[in-house]
């Protein structure tokens, strides 16, 4: 049995499940409960406020957890990075006040900047030797400013609608997060095998993002055209057809491409073209 930390509510939560789920894991939602075990997998789901999730990793408390990259290294402690997973993508940037002129780092010497993110805030500061005060405040960071607790913030952006409403303009992308595995740096050979099995899975997910199945019927003739157009993973299979001359086609393509060989395909006489959703990919 592992356990793996998960946010209970927020913006990571549903899809940490909808992870669990998509790679065969049942786990129920954590309603009440803190814990929730799996009745098809050797795991337990161990619900918790996101800011707690490193730390309980840390401890081994639980042996993974699912977290944005950024909670990981704002609490400095030492996990160890299992996997990026491709949700929950945000970045963490300094915004000021629209009405000032942004002439570079160099803006925030002397200034106070307000954040809930002190530690990668002062690592970009040193970095870019800038000395500048920094005021800690968790949550409403972007009222800071216009209530004049401090001249700019460093804060969470997604789409960059809530810095608008508060009269600020973003000036430096400092940091970009997305969700991550994390584990234990002491985990034991159990435990391991079950993560492995975990990524193994997981793998299978990500290679099957962006990619449909595809499956035509061909004149023979246009086959080694088709094998040009269509260059599969190891190699297109294709299959006779009853009427004599014509076969059928099966290919995997990536969806940003889909359109284009589709035309490409029909150009050389394909027929029947049918365009399917892919669920997982085993290489
Ligand atoms: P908790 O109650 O668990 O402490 P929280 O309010 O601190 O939750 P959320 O707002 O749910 O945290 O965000 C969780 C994570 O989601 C963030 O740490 C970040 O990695 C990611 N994220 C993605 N987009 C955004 C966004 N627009 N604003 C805030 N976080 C975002
Ligand atoms: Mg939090």
């Amino acid at each position: 049995m592992i356990r793996v930390a998960i946010q209970s509510k927020g913006r990571l939560n549903e899809e940490s499940l909808a992870l669990l789920k998509s790679i065969g894991i049942n786990i129920d939602e954590p309603k009440r409960k803190l814990v929730s075990r799996s009745n098809n997998f050797p795991i337990e789901a161990l619900y918790l406020r996101d800011d707690d999730i490193p730390q309980v990793v840390s401890s081994g408390t639980a042996t993974l957890g699912i977290v944005g990259l950024n909670e990981v290294v704002e609490k400095e402690l030492d996990v160890e990075m299992v996997a990026r997973l491709g949700f929950g993508g945000c970045r963490i940037s300094l915004a000021i006040p629209k009405s000032e002129d942004y002439d570079g780092p160099q803006w925030f010497n002397g200034r106070k900047i307000a954040t809930s993110y002190p530690v990668i805030l002062r690592r970009w500061l040193n970095e870019n030797g800038i000395n500048a005060e920094v005021e800690v405040i968790t949550g409403s960071v972007e009222i800071a400013p216009a209530a004049g607790i401090a001249d700019g913030i460093f804060d969470i952006v997604s789409s960059g609608s809530t810095l608008v409403s508060n009269g600020l303009k973003e000036v430096e992308v400092v940091f970009e997060s997305e969700a991550v595995l994390i584990g234990n740096r002491n985990m034991d050979a159990d435990s391991r095998k079950i993560l492995d099995e975990i990524l193994f899975r997981i793998n299978s997910e990500k290679e099957s993002r962006g990619k449909k199945y595809i499956l035509m019927n061909l004149p023979e003739a246009s086959l080694d055209k088709a094998i040009e157009i269509l260059p599969a993973m190891r190699s297109p299979t294709v299959m006779p057809l009853a009427s004599k001359g014509w076969c059928s086609l099966h290919s995997v393509v990536n969806e940003s491409d889909l359109w284009d060989k589709v035309r490409a395909l029909k150009a050389i006489g394909a027929e029947g073209i049918l365009v399917v959703d892919l669920d997982k990919i085993i290489l």
